[in-house]
């Protein structure tokens, strides 16, 4: 057994506690990390709140970064000291794991959203032996150690921050992905970026670093706004009455090539599609378990438009966190300006940051030296 601290949602509305918990050690195929850092991502705040189905008490977080302490038998490729991002879960068998599309595992659901391992057991425990649901997209990082499988880690370089790279293990890899590996924009490709958060503006910078133009970058927060023209949108529009007529005018030819959407709610999932020109394509990032229904008229079917859902930027991670990282080395995928550091003890106040958009990827930094 290891100890940590570890934040513990109760039912929905009720404060964060932060308590000491039990840790298994980890099984063979386990590893055993401890959290430098991990990010707050809009998933979270849905699972606080009660919007994703989730046994509780539960441990919540999946934007985890730190160093392995220890290693299961059968784990080949890591040791004690590594730097590591955390990322989701998938069971690397199944034809979509194989073929590199682990984001549509046919066993994540189970495997990150059960509240326990793919056998029902949880490898987190409250000090009276209870267990508490964890395995929260296979880590539940809002926590100073985690028990993961190796499956879910990707090396971090020995040089780069260690708690600054957590949410390139959700959010980012989203956004930049929904761009770099779904859309694929040719130069000149006309993009629009619906919703500037964290996974919007994600998608803004790997937008520039393809060679995307006009850039177009719709929120309601003309700060948010702001922020995507400094980091690469080349327009700006309100997401008000009038935006979709504005990104058509601004783009020409009917409209954009593609589209992120990064809201999830119906009206932006339409716009989104509305926005395309003949035959583009539309990557929906935010649609999650409470979007509900998302009407569409038939006649846009007749523009050989695609409306593709899109889960973890159909990131296969160990191949394009790197490379992410490598785009940040470079300045040009500078999503360290998004970030604001909180320490694990303000976990409430990091999420009322997020909640209100005050911040766009609050970051807890755990304590532990
Ligand atoms: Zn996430
Ligand atoms: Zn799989």
């Amino acid at each position: 057994m290891f100890e940590a601290r570890a934040a513990i949602f109760g039912e929905a509305g009720e404060a964060i506690r932060i308590e000491p918990v039990r840790l298994e050690a980890p099984r063979a195929d386990e590893v055993l990390v401890r959290i430098v850092a991990t990010g707050i991502c809009h998933t979270d705040l849905l699972a606080r709140d009660g919007h994703l189905p989730y046994r509780r008490p539960a441990v919540f977080g999946h934007e985890g970064s730190g160093i392995v302490e220890a290693v299961g038998a059968a784990v080949t490729g890591f040791a004690p000291g590594d730097p590591v991002v955390v990322t989701y879960r998938s069971c690397g068998a199944c034809p979509n794991c194989l073929d590199a599309r682990s984001a549509y595992c046919e066993d994540k659901r189970r495997l990150n959203f059960s509240g326990g391992r793919a056998d029902g057991t949880s490898p987190v425990f409250r000090c009276d032996g209870t267990a508490l649901a964890a395995a929260f997209f296979g880590q539940s990082s809002f926590a100073e150690r985690v028990v993961v499988a190796a499956r879910a880690l990707v090396r971090l370089p020995s040089d780069v921050p260690v708690e600054l790279m957590g949410p390139l293990g959700c959010g980012f890899q989203t956004g930049a992905g929904a761009v770099l590996n779904v859309l694929k924009p040719a130069p000149g490709s006309a993009l629009a970026v619906i919703g500037a958060g964290a996974v919007g503006l994600a998608a803004v910078m790997a937008a520039k670093t393809a060679g995307a133009f006009p850039i177009v970058a719709v929120d309601r927060d003309a700060a948010r706004l702001d922020l995507a023209l400094e980091l690469g949108a080349s327009h700006a529009v309100m997401a008000e009455e009038g935006a979709l007529d504005q990104i058509r005018a601004i783009a020409g030819r009917g409209g954009v090539d593609g589209a992120v959407e990064c809201v999830g709610s119906a009206a932006t999932v339409r716009l989104a599609l509305e926005a395309l020109r003949m035959g583009g394509t539309a990557a929906v990032t935010g649609a999650a378990a409470g979007t509900g229904d998302i009407p569409i008229p038939a006649a846009t079917l007749l523009y050989g438009r695609t409306l593709r859902g899109v889960v973890q930027g159909d990131s296969n991670p160990p191949v394009f966190i790197p490379r992410l990282i490598d785009l940040w080395r470079q300045g040009r995928f500078p999503f360290d300006r998004l970030v604001r550091f909180f320490p694990f003890d303000e976990i409430e106040a990091a999420f009322a940051a997020a909640a209100s958009g005050k911040v766009v990827k609050p970051i807890l930094r755990m304590a532990v030296p």
